[in-house]
């Protein structure tokens, strides 16, 4: 039998967290061969329906599902931790400043990142959801420097599956024949939605999606408006902001991370920026990745036209920025 991994969820009695454990706990993140233990962390209020929550894995008898500890201790939530998934967060309510939201969530960060850095597993990958994603994930990254820059990562896969589904919705084909769009730079409205490279597998073979769509006004403008606006339209179906995506796309972010990209297909991951494409070393910024042997690797050498160069350093602008406040919070 193999030997169970221990995934830690933050915030895991808010919505997202209670659509993401019973996916994780059905091997949808690892994989339906691979045992796991749950790590759920929440604050002091949020403690009462997280107990409910470790009720009803318990009732769901999930076979893969070795062990469940529920906490409000930071350090007994990091401990031995080999994934990490950051979904707490403080949303921004009406008439709270940007700046309040950054000053909560850096705290939060900077105190998570110590327990990790000091408890978890020394090889144990971080992916964060909560937002502003990126730039918490930065300062995640700034307060456990023992932990290699190539393990903390932000999803940036929601948008990226987003742009797959507004695709396939507009030529009629299969989701999963679409591939290679990429969701570039900031988890927010600024990030640019790119079908430059993106496919359609056809019975005749790959063929690229602006062909197949042969509309470039709606690629350049409707498309990417709903990709970016996505969230806020289910909030406005919902009432509540998306979770179910949100969590099948953290999954889907750390499967692949963990067991590979096919060949010739790749994901868009918020990674640590080496500086490729030209956009500034050291944000955490989203780039076309491929996975291998649980490592990322950005892919390199992909032309960029010049309306794409200008939404790259739009949404890079916007990220130094945050990291300006981010860091006027420390
Ligand atoms: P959600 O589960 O809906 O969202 C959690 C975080 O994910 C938010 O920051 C949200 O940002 C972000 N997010 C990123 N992408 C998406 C997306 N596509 N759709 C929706 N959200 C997205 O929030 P809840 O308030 O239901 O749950 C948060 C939980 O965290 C609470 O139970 C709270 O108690 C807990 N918490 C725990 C802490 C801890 O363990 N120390 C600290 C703080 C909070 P946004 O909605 O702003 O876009």
């Amino acid at each position: 039998d193999k030997e169970p991994v221990t995934i830690l969820v933050t915030g895991a009695a808010g919505q997202i967290g209670y659509a993401l454990v019973p996916m994780i706990a059905r091997g949808m993140m690892l994989g339906p061969n691979q045992p796991v233990i749950l790590h759920m962390l929440e604050t002091e209020p949020g403690f009462e329906a997280l107990k409910g929550v470790k009720m009803e894995l318990i009732d769901a008898a999930f076979p893969l599902l070795k062990g469940v500890v529920a906490t409000t201790d930071v350090v007994e939530a990091c401990k031995d931790v080999n994934i990490a998934v950051m979904v707490a967060g403080i949303p921004r309510k009406e008439g709270m400043e940007r700046k309040d939201v950054m000053s909560k969530n850096v705290s939060i960060y900077k105190a998570q990142a110590s327990a990790l850095e000091q408890h978890a597993a020394a090889d144990c990958k971080v992916l964060v959801v909560a937002n502003p994603a990126n730039t918490n994930a930065l300062i995640l990254k700034e307060f456990a420097p023992s932990i290699p820059e190539k393990n903390i990562t932000c999803l940036t896969r929601l948008d990226h599956n987003r742009a797959l589904g507004q695709i396939s919705e507009k030529l009629n084909v299969h989701v999963s024949d679409v591939k290679n769009v990429i969701i570039w730079g900031n988890h927010s409205s600024t990030q640019y939605p790119d079908v430059n490279h993106a496919t359609v597998a056809l019975s005749n073979g790959q063929k690229p999606v602006r062909e197949l769509v042969a509309d470039d006004y709606w690629l350049n403008n409707e498309f990417i408006t709903t990709v970016q606006q996505r969230g806020g339209a289910i909030i406005k179906a919902r009432k509540l902001s998306s979770a179910l995506s949100a969590a099948s796309a953290a999954c889907d972010h750390i499967h692949d991370w963990v067991l590979g990209t096919p060949k010739g297909t790749w994901v868009s991951m918020g990674v640590y920026s080496d500086g490729s494409y030209g956009i500034q070393p050291g944000l955490i910024y989203s780039f076309p990745v491929t996975c291998d042997k649980g490592e990322w690797s950005i892919v390199e050498g992909l032309k960029i036209d010049e309306l794409s160069r200008e939404k790259l350093d739009k949404t890079a602008q916007e990220l130094i920025e945050e990291k300006t406040l981010a860091y006027s919070c420390i």
